[in-house]
């Protein structure tokens, strides 16, 4: 393993790969919920690549329609059979309003498209995101954020403002605020109304905040910025690229309440388990006849070519047949009720949160609410990779995405796994 770590790092710019090593272990193949380095050890994988793999790894299906495509055709944006299934069985499963669909390569790309598109069917420019937000890495994505992942890679495109996010654990309005959706949605109006010139053209939001840690919002704050972006002529943008397939145990995140009805949805990550693709999804009359529905105009390279739709095609149809949504939410419950244990017995946990299988715990000094300093996630880690686990560690919080197909047993044994490193790790 070391041999191949050294031919990488020989090689490799600096800025990339910080997950792989901690980890340090090199890869050799995976199946559904499990992972074996070149060593032979196996992992339990509540990592998947940041949760792109719902269906598992290398499902037996999915490999058998994505190889009969990869033996057919995989390049170019001619129409194709696959893709024109995609679009039926997807547009299907979408409300009326968002059955119009664009794909793309990666989430960054959908979140830029889905910006444009909401300017282009506006035509106006602000946008309005989210404290602790992410959309992505790229430069008009960078834009919507408002935190330490810009790294001095200014200037950004300007027109983006941001307001707090609504955490019940750690409101950022301070640990006496009783009202924090309130409060968090007063600050979004009036920094439309301040820091807007009245030019608003979309609210941006995560239903449930990732990167940041698995953050979930109490139930009326979608709700609110619905009627917030109906008062203020914009559109509202959900980027469901984590949340999105089944992860939170419905199949799109904004289905957990009928009220929220975005105006565009932003999909990734685990649409095709693995192979690049994105999309968006929204109404085609927004913007036909304006500049973003202009033939080409939001065309890629390699956005919905034949391996890309074969992928999103397998991999929905597999979610769907084998109701893997609803085994999150099942498998959820169960998680949920060793969380609500570990919050209360195990003096680190500060927090520990879940919707269906994204799940997030934040580690903090005990009896306190002050976070434990990266370099003690870091080691949680390092020793959960020791105990067989693959999990997610970013400042002072862990984040797992298990396989929706995990068996209950795998499941269990990762969590225990998880607990008994958190019962004896020394701060
Ligand atoms: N939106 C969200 C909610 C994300 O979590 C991410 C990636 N973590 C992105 C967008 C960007 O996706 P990509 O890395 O594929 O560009």
């Amino acid at each position: 393993a070391s041999d191949v770590i050294e031919r990488e790092r020989r090689y490799r710019l600096p800025g990339s790969q910080s997950m792989s090593d901690l980890a340090g272990i090199v890869v050799d193949r995976a199946r559904n919920a499990e992972v074996w380095d070149t060593d032979g050890r196996r992992y339990i994988d509540f990592f998947t690549g940041v949760g792109v793999c719902n269906i598992g790894h290398s499902h037996p299906r999915f490999r058998e329609i994505v190889g009969a495509q990869l033996d057919r055709c995989i390049v170019g944006s001619f129409y194709t059979d696959v893709r024109a299934r995609y679009y039926e069985l997807l547009a299907e499963r979408l409300p009326e309003q968002l059955r119009g669909i664009h794909m793309f390569s990666t989430g960054s790309e959908a979140v830029e498209a889905a910006v444009k598109f909401a300017r282009s069917a506006t035509g106006r420019q602000e946008v309005l995101s989210f404290w602790g937000g992410f959309h992505g890495k790229t430069q008009g994505a960078l834009s919507l954020h408002s935190g330490p992942r810009k790294h001095h890679s200014g200037p950004f495109p300007p027109g983006s403002y941001h307001a707090p996010f609504p955490d019940p654990y750690r409101c950022p309005f301070g640990a006496d605020c009783s009202d924090c959706v309130g409060r968090c949605l007063d600050f979004a109006e009036q920094s439309i109304i301040y820091n807007g010139t009245g030019d608003l053209a979309a609210i941006i939001v995560e239903p449930i905040q990732g990167t940041n840690g698995n953050i979930i919002p109490p139930p009326g704050f979608l709700r609110g910025l619905r009627l917030l972006a109906d008062k203020y002529g914009a559109l509202l943008i959900l980027d469901e690229v984590i949340t999105g397939f089944g992860r939170t145990g419905t199949l799109f995140a904004f289905e957990h309440d009928p009220e929220i009805r975005p105006d565009i949805v932003v999909l990734g990550k685990s649409m095709a388990s693995g192979v690049p693709a994105s999309a968006i999804v929204s109404r085609p009359e927004l913007i036909a006849g304006t500049p973003f529905g202009a033939p080409s105009a939001a065309a890629s390279t390699f956005g919905g070519n034949p391996l890309a739709s074969s992928a999103s095609l397998a991999t929905l149809q597999i979610l769907l047949d084998e109701e893997l949504p609803a085994r999150a939410r099942v498998l959820g419950e169960r998680v949920s009720a060793r969380l609500a244990a570990w919050s209360r017995d195990i003096p680190i946990v500060g927090n520990a949160a879940n919707t269906g299988l994204m799940i997030g715990v934040e580690l903090v000094h005990p009896g306190t609410r002050q976070v434990l300093p990266r370099d003690i996630t870091q080691e949680i880690f390092r020793r959960l990779v020791g105990r067989g686990v693959l999990a997610m560690a970013y400042d002072s919080r862990i984040r797992i995405y298990p396989p929706l197909t995990i068996p209950e047993e795998q499941l269990d044994e990762g969590l225990t796994a998880f607990e008994e490193v958190l019962r004896t790790v020394r701060i």
